[in-house]
């Protein structure tokens, strides 16, 4: 049996019960063999072994009060996967869905993503089964506060790293640097997404939304092409979806779909971000208040977004949210090119379907890698003790995009695979962080 093989058995025996983390592991080890197998040092180091294994995973009990003064108690995780290259680094999820094996998932995905974009920082990930919809903003900082108190001793500037995911925005981070500031009397860069006015960097709320974009803008240029007339699906109403709908407007795209987690809307006129602001941002309504405000549209419940025929598709709510009927869909109505914004959209054999029938696919991992790029980047600021500009840091954040684009593109043709993102993004984020682990020893 070959090493990939034997230690993808090890990995579904041994964690039975955590299918999304089974499936990002048979995702990256899958598009590794070439490499893998004809290198034996891998082997002889029990790197694959290793690299599955998180350094260290940290659950805890997180007891809050609500406004009524009823007691309440949430999961917390927090899993260092791997800092081979540089302290963790990964966002943290407030949703109840969140479990063992979606942060572990997410955290052995940021290893790949943060080599990727070239910056110092290695993969971890967190969370809590917390559900910030509905709540109170004094629920909300109760929550952040008591999760804070334990989270505290496990990270640093130097250490590990959060920043927001799904649940985690703004005022979550916020009220998380508080509270990290008041128990440990000190200022540091220990989370990104921070505000403006306290260390955080201009251009982060956009990045990841934007990143996709300027990836996907490089990926059509390299084919004499452009988002201009292209029609766009986009799911998902959240910080990325938000932000890659703007910047593929800005470039002449014409985004027709976005939805939540109730359902979607179709406007053929092209999604009016004002409005959308408004509801996701301001008022956090449902989208299915947007039929309200702008006229032509449609709204149904439900899933449903890739029903709608388009030129280029986003995926940027949440993993396994693109299957196999919607990937049928899409080919049968002409999409050429499918590059995600959210973390594992896509199921593999929905991936496999759309490689398969000729659309690009390109993976989260190095198309969404511009919001953990733009918090390097932001690491960088409160180190220096310096704030950046806006076009600073988007032309940065641009270059790193174009770059990771070449990366995968490289990689994947040096593999005799050309094209074919899925691989090329793995061999190159692997690469890197795989000499680094046998550089340093057994560790
Ligand atoms: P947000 O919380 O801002 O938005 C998430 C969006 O997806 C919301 O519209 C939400 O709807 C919808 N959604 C969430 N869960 C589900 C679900 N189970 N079913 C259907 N819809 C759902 O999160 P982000 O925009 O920050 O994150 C979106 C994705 O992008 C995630 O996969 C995240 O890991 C990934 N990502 C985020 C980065 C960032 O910088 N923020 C960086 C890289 C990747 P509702 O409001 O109804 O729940």
């Amino acid at each position: 049996m070959s090493y990939v093989d034997d230690i993808l058995n090890r990995v579904k025996q041994e964690s039975p019960e955590e299918p999304e983390f089974v499936q990002a592991v048979t995702e990256v080890l899958d598009s590794l063999r070439n490499v893998i197998e004809s290198d034996p040092r891998y082997k002889e180091a029990a790197l694959l072994e290793r690299l599955v294994e998180p350094e260290r995973s940290v659950i805890f009990r997180v007891p809050w009060v609500d406004d009524k003064g009823d007691v309440h108690v949430n999961r917390g995780y927090r899993f260092q996967f791997n800092s081979a290259i540089g302290p963790y680094k990964g966002g943290l999820r407030f949703h109840p869905s969140v479990n063992l094996s979606i942060i572990k998932f997410l955290g052995f995905e940021q290893i790949f993503k943060n080599s990727l974009t070239t910056l110092p920082m290695g993969g971890g990930k967190g969370g809590a089964n917390f559900d910030p919809k509905g709540k109170s903003d004094s629920e909300v900082m109760r929550f952040c506060q008591s999760f804070m108190t334990e989270l505290q001793r496990h990270i640093g500037s130097d250490t590990d790293v959060p920043a927001g995911d799904i649940g985690v925005g703004g005022r979550e981070i916020g009220y998380l640097f508080g509270q990290y500031k008041r128990l440990r009397n000190e200022w540091t860069g220990v989370l990104t997404g921070k505000g403006i006015p306290y260390g955080g960097s201009l251009a982060r709320t956009e990045a990841t939304g934007y990143g996709l974009s300027y990836f996907t803008e490089e990926l059509l240029a390299c084919r004499n092409d452009s988002y201009e007339g292209k029609v766009v699906d986009i799911s998902g109403a959240g910080n990325v979806a938000i932000y890659a709908a703007e910047k593929v407007t800005e470039l002449g795209g014409k985004v027709v779909t976005m939805s939540d987690s109730s359902g979607w809307i179709y406007d053929p006129n092209g999604v009016n971000l004002e409005v959308i602001k408004q509801l996701k941002e301001v008022e956090r309504a449902r989208i299915s208040e947007y039929v309200n405000r702008v006229k032509g549209a449609e709204y149904h419940e439900g899933r449903g977004v890739w029903v709608i025929p388009c030129d280029i598709a986003h995926p940027c709510a949440t993993q396994n949210e693109l299957r196999i009927e919607d990937a049928k869909n899409l080919v049968a109505n002409g999409c050429k090119i499918v590059a995600e914004g959210a973390n594992m959209p896509t199921t593999y054999d929905a991936t496999k379907y759309l490689m398969d029938n000729g659309v690009i696919f390109v993976p989260g991992k190095a198309s969404n890698a511009g919001g953990v790029a733009t918090s390097g980047l932001e690491m960088s600021q409160n180190s220096e003790r310096l704030s950046w500009s806006v076009d600073e840091v988007d032309n940065r954040l641009k270059g790193i995009m174009k770059e990771i684009y070449h990366a995968a593109d490289d990689a994947a043709a040096e593999n005799g695979t050309p094209g074919n993102y899925m691989v090329g993004a793995n061999i190159a984020g692997f690469k890197k962080v795989a000499e680094a682990m046998l550089a340093q020893g057994v560790c």
